[in-house]
């Protein structure tokens, strides 16, 4: 392959060709970054023919010029693209935690284009004319919502539990229940980030029945707090007990200093028909101290820790240097009061989260048909069967809660399922759909009737 080395075009070769300059001209990529690229390709292909791995037979110099500008139009689209994009979520999984969990409203997409496009009085009181906080901001709408005497947001729910335990439980013990050490998944676990906090975990009764008795007697000098952990993504069937906040609050009264804390994991506003999550506003009348929830599980916001309780405690997480490091950034806050307000204002089907799960049946049936008499407008390759199924909450929420749905189920005459599948995957924008039995299926609920043009579309030029 050596004698072929001298067949490859100088730098300034490729440069002259017309194509680079249609190229320069269509991608508005720098010239000095299209040059560095022809360099790499250039070099690369005589790495392959001094390795003897260059397959081309007998290539030319027009040949390889072909090659080196299909690699250079490769590399220019793939630079083009963000590697964080949009994904059409046909999973049927609402919050899908490896698809960014809750979509916002458009309410809150707004809002965080205006603070974030703007100056903002993010950290400035417009009314005294002074320095504020960010931690006002959003702090008067949760403690109306929810009925706290204090509020604070911090960068996720694990950032708020590590922040709470921290200050609250630092070198003290915090006693938990065994059937509660839950692991939320991407390996978080609820034990790991108690001992990172710097507090003693006191682990008490057994995987499936913890008693009053077992926190009572665990109790000494040294605890400082009874934690409360919600078991968000499974539930123990069967011989099982827990003792519920309201007891454990009455167990710290005996015991002066003694705080509790629950970890809500999702943070349901309201009771939703579905499933057993606990409501924020009920759990804080139970007494509880402090607890802390998700801004991106069930509230259907940004992502955030979200921390309600006593003044006094939250003011105490407010002035640790910690508050600082886990700190959200304005767009965040922004999202979360215009998320907060909708609930506020009886708005909530606003939030695309909420409006999923309570989609109904013929607004599925809707999609579906749509998406189906689209796609056979277009093309002839694919049969369709829309049949019946279920969709999961997700994100660690509601795990034995089955939404009924419609999905369609796609077939194509040349690609097998895997195919499809794969194709969907990577395809533009990539299409995450579910493989069932050997089928693909599109679950409509997480479709928006805005995905399904797109959709079509994908499925037309395949
Ligand atoms: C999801 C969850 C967390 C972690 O929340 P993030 O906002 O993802 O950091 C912590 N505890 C429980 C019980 C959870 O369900």
């Amino acid at each position: 392959m050596k004698e072929y080395l001298r067949e490859l075009p100088a730098i300034h070769a490729v440069q002259n060709d017309n194509r680079f300059t249609a190229l320069q001209e269509e991608s508005d990529i720098p010239y000095s970054t299209l040059t560095k690229w022809i360099q790499d390709i250039i070099h690369h292909i005589r790495e392959q023919m001094l390795n003897n791995n260059w397959e081309q037979e007998s290539p030319t110099k027009a040949d390889l010029k072909n090659v080196i500008f299909t690699m250079l139009k490769q590399k220019s689209e793939t630079f083009r693209q963000h590697n964080l994009r949009y994904v059409i979520n046909a999973t049927g999984t609402i919050l899908h935690t490896n698809l960014g969990r809750a979509r916002l409203s458009q309410k809150a997409i707004d809002q965080v284009v205006l603070t974030a496009g703007n100056y903002s009085n993010l950290e400035y009181d417009l009314e005294q004319g002074r320095r504020g906080s960010r931690h006002q901001l959003t702090e008067s709408a949760l403690t109306e919502i929810t009925g706290a005497e204090a509020a604070m947001v911090v960068n996720n729910n694990a950032a708020a539990v590590y922040l709470i335990l921290r200050t609250l439980a630092y070198k003290q013990e915090a006693i938990v229940s065994r059937g509660e050490l839950v692991e939320i998944g991407g390996s978080f676990r609820i034990s790991s980030i108690m001992e990172e906090s710097g507090a003693m975990l006191r682990e008490v009764g057994t995987t499936n029945k913890t008693h009053l008795f077992d926190y009572e007697q665990a109790i000494g000098d040294e605890t400082a707090i009874l934690m409360k952990v919600h078991t968000s993504n499974f539930k123990t069937i069967g011989f099982t007990d827990s003792v519920d906040t309201g007891k454990l609050v009455k167990l710290a009264q005996k015991h002066r200093q003694l705080l509790v804390y629950e970890d809500l994991g999702s943070g349901a506003l309201y009771n939703f028909e579905a499933g057993d999550e606990p409501v924020v506003s009920n759990v804080l009348k139970t007494g509880v101290d402090i607890i802390s929830f998700s801004g991106d599980k069930l509230l259907g916001g940004p992502q955030a820790g979200i921390i309600l309780g006593r003044k006094e405690l939250v003011d105490k997480l407010k002035r640790h240097q910690l508050a600082r490091v886990l700190r959200v950034d304005k767009m965040t806050l922004a999202a979360l009061e215009a998320t907060i307000k909708s609930y506020a204002e009886g708005d909530d089907n606003d939030i695309p989260v909420i409006r999923d799960m309570s989609l109904s049946i013929s607004e599925i049936q809707q999609r579906a048909e749509t998406f189906v008499e689209g796609v056979r407008r277009k093309s002839k390759a694919w049969q369709f069967n829309i049949q019946e199924d279920t969709s999961q909450v997700g994100g660690g929420s509601m795990p034995d809660v089955e939404l009924a749905t419609l999905v369609v189920s796609v077939c194509h005459t040349q690609f097998t399922p895997q195919q499809i599948f794969n194709r969907l995957r990577t395809g533009q924008p990539a299409v995450l759909a579910r493989l069932k039995h050997d089928r693909v299926l599109l679950d409509f609920r997480t479709i928006a009737t805005c995905d399904i043009p797109v959709l079509i579309d994908c499925f037309a030029g395949m």
